[in-house]
Order: structure tokens, then C-alpha cells, then sequence
């Protein structure tokens, strides 16, 4: 497929699958639409129904839903540090005393739905916690961590993770491979040769939320501005297998080094994660109110 061609398809893509999809030789019996164009791609039913979270806030399934993903729990502690005076600081135990304010601050406000991959301590396979997020139809995925920098105290600062545009392009294929395999894309049925299409689909699908989680990275940084104090380079993209859903906008959010005696006392105390709470229920209101219908 030539560049001009594949130009072409994706400016068109929209318009032909809700108009003349039948020129391209699919047949649309379903289709189902997520945010704007995304797609919601299919769950595979092979994979094993998770325990999902309650979804708390209104009762109302066309309010958007944010996921919380406290990182870490159970066995696992994440980053971990000596407080003065021998007591251990576990980044497992400050991010969810943080997401839980975040929660407790969205409900507050009204209006948004929430879910948390974990309220508890306890532990959840990685993979999971943006399975969870797929599962429940969320419209936004944030994972909250703690970070460290071993001895270098003076290192310290919040950051902001989206995925690597490469690892976003990686996932997008994989996702490709396998719903082409099980020859459906979201209820989409593609026949005959246009498996490109559906790659194109994917890829255009993966793109968007990477645009979208972008869009949400930048507000987290915008209204933390003198509220949080950041890291000199505050935003980061990685290959972050929690951020690999292709239809969930993800953000992973370091709050800060559990290593540095600045960033650990707010981030252990009410206030301080008062503040952290505002700034990102902020963030993910001003980003809602961005894609709310006119
Ligand atoms: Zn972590």
C-alpha cells in the first residue's frame, strides 16, 4: 500500500466504516464505538474473567470512568526506604493512600465514575491492572507510583509516563495479529484481503489513545504547575507493559522519590496528598470536560 493510499484510508477511515464499509468488503453487523473513532476492540474470551472492581459515583453508565491503579501491593513494595529512626517507607502503602484521596476527591466533586484496581494490600499480576481497566469499559487509566533513586537523596520530583510511541506501535501490531487471527475486529468482520485495513484500524485505534493519553499527561502537568513540584524532566514515555491497553488512555503518574526526605513527607501526610489529589482530579475533569458531547 503506498503512502498517499494509506494517507487517504486514514483521513477516510471514519466515514467509510460508518458509511461505505461494504466497498472495502466488510460487513459491519455490530460495530461498537468507544471514544470518537476509537474502536473497542473485542475482549478475547479466552481470557480469564478478572475480579473486577466496584465502580463507585453515579449510577449512570454514560458517565465517564477513570480506573485507578494503585502500583505495587501485596508481596510486592515497590520502592522502598529508610525513614529516620528505622521505620520502613513502602511505595506500595503511599500510593494507595494516594489514590484512595484521589477517589475520595472525584466522588466528592461528583459526576465522574471510579474504579481502583486495588483498595487494598494486596497484590495484582501487571497485566491485569489495564485488563481491569478494558473490562470495565473505562474511558481512563492512571497508574499511580512512587519512585526511588537509591542513595541519591537529592533526587526528587514528580514525573509523568506515557508509552513509548514504539511499544504504543508494538502493542497496536500484536493486538493486530491476534484479532486477525480470530478473523474480527470489535465485531467488525473483515473478509477477504483486508487484513491492511484492519491494520490500519488498529494502529489508527492505538494512535488516538495516544493522542488522548498525551492530551492527559500534559493537563497533570499543567495543573500541577507550583501546586506539585516536578522532576526537571517531568515527562517520560517508556515501554510500560500497565499502559499496553489499546483502547484505555493510560497515564502512569510518579508522585515522587520515596528517597527524597522532601517528596516523602508530603507525600505522607493528609495534606500533602490533598494536594496531589486535587491536581490530578483536576487534570482528569478538565480532560473529560475536553471530550464531553457539545
Ligand atoms: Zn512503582
Amino acid at each position: 500500500m503506498s503512502v498517499r493510499s494509506l494517507l487517504l484510508l486514514i483521513v477516510a477511515v471514519p466515514a467509510l466504516l460508518l458509511g461505505g464499509a461494504a466497498a472495502l468488503g466488510m460487513t459491519i453487523p455490530v460495530p461498537e464505538w468507544g471514544r470518537d473513532y476509537v474502536l473497542r476492540f473485542a475482549l478475547d474470551p479466552q481470557d480469564a474473567p478478572l475480579d473486577l472492581p466496584e465502580i463507585e459515583g453515579p449510577d449512570d453508565p454514560t458517565r465517564p470512568l477513570v480506573v485507578i491503579d494503585a502500583g505495587h501491593g501485596g508481596r510486592d513494595p515497590g520502592s522502598v526506604a529508610g525513614e529516620e529512626g528505622g521505620a520502613q517507607v513502602l511505595e506500595k502503602d503511599i500510593v494507595l493512600s494516594l489514590a484512595l484521596a484521589l477517589r475520595d476527591e472525584l466522588l466528592a466533586e461528583g459526576g465522574i465514575r471510579v474504579a481502583l484496581t486495588r483498595d487494598d494490600d494486596r497484590i495484582i499480576v501487571l497485566a491485569d491492572r489495564p485488563q481491569i481497566a478494558r473490562q470495565l469499559g473505562a474511558d481512563l487509566f492512571l497508574s499511580v507510583h512512587a519512585d526511588s533513586a537509591g542513595d541519591r537523596r537529592d533526587v526528587g520530583g514528580a514525573s509523568i509516563y506515557t508509552l513509548s510511541n514504539e511499544a504504543s506501535s508494538e502493542a497496536a501490531a500484536r493486538f493486530a495479529e491476534r484479532e486477525n487471527a480470530a478473523d474480527r475486529l470489535n465485531g467488525i468482520t473483515i473478509e477477504g484481503q483486508s487484513e491492511e485495513v484492519s491494520n490500519i484500524l488498529v494502529e489508527l485505534s492505538q494512535q488516538r489513545t495516544q493522542e488522548d493519553a498525551t492530551d492527559f499527561a500534559s493537563l497533570i502537568a499543567r495543573e500541577g504547575q507550583g501546586r506539585i513540584r516536578f522532576h526537571p524532566q517531568p515527562r517520560r514515555s517508556a515501554e510500560l507493559a500497565v499502559l499496553r491497553a489499546p483502547d484505555v488512555p493510560g497515564v502512569l503518574f510518579e508522585s515522587g522519590f520515596v528517597t527524597n526526605d522532601a517528596d516523602r513527607s508530603r507525600l505522607m501526610t493528609e495534606e500533602g496528598r490533598a494536594e496531589y489529589a486535587a491536581v490530578l482530579a483536576r487534570a482528569i475533569r478538565v480532560y473529560f470536560a475536553r471530550r464531553a458531547e457539545p
